[in-house]
């Protein structure tokens, strides 16, 4: 009867304790899905060749680097694979 009782009290902790973390768990899933969507509407990122700073969607990845247009990134990328050593002018 004690052993009964016993684990009536245990299964009663152990379904109120999993509640709670349920709760706490969607909290912080809502908290998470809130900050996604903070980054995903407003996420910078800055074009390596003129340094304008454009959202990410509107961005070209290259190389691990961001670009604002194909033009911007041809030009880095031209400079990075011929190394000018004796042009100082970039034109
Ligand atoms: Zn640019």
């Amino acid at each position: 009867m004690n052993l009964l009782i016993i684990r009536l009290i245990i299964f009663a902790v152990v379904f109120f304790a999993g509640l709670k973390l349920y709760r706490m768990y969607r909290e912080w899933r809502l908290a998470q899905e809130d900050d996604t969507k903070d980054t995903e509407g407003g996420k910078m990122v800055r074009c390596s060749w003129c340094k304008v700073h454009l959202p990410e969607q509107d961005a070209l990845r290259s190389r691990g680097e961001w670009f604002c247009c194909g033009e911007h990134r041809d030009k880095y990328l031209a400079e990075l694979t011929d190394h000018p050593d004796d042009q100082d002018d970039p034109s």
